[in-house]
């Protein structure tokens, strides 16, 4: 057994913020740090990653903000005529 190893042993199939499935290649790395996938890693945390060491999160209002920016673009992807 590895106890030495962080609290993060596994990284559940859907990111805790924007409940999208993870990649386990792509985003493992950044889940461990922050427990979330790449894309809400770098769009809520990355610029505040001192604040997040201080114990800043990102507050709901902020999740909500980026998680409607991002279906938008999601929407906008998926199709012109729908
Ligand atoms: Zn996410």
């Amino acid at each position: 057994m590895d106890s030495q190893k962080s609290h993060v042993t596994s990284m559940p199939f859907f990111c805790n913020i924007c409940e999208f499935p993870h990649d386990l290649s792509r985003d493992w790395s950044y889940f461990e740090k922050f427990e979330m996938c790449q894309e809400c890693a770098t769009s809520l945390v990355e610029a505040r990653q001192e604040d997040w060491k201080n114990g800043w999160r990102p507050s709901q209002e902020q999740i909500d903000t980026y998680i409607n920016k991002r279906m938008c673009l999601i929407r906008q992807y998926r199709g012109h005529n729908a």
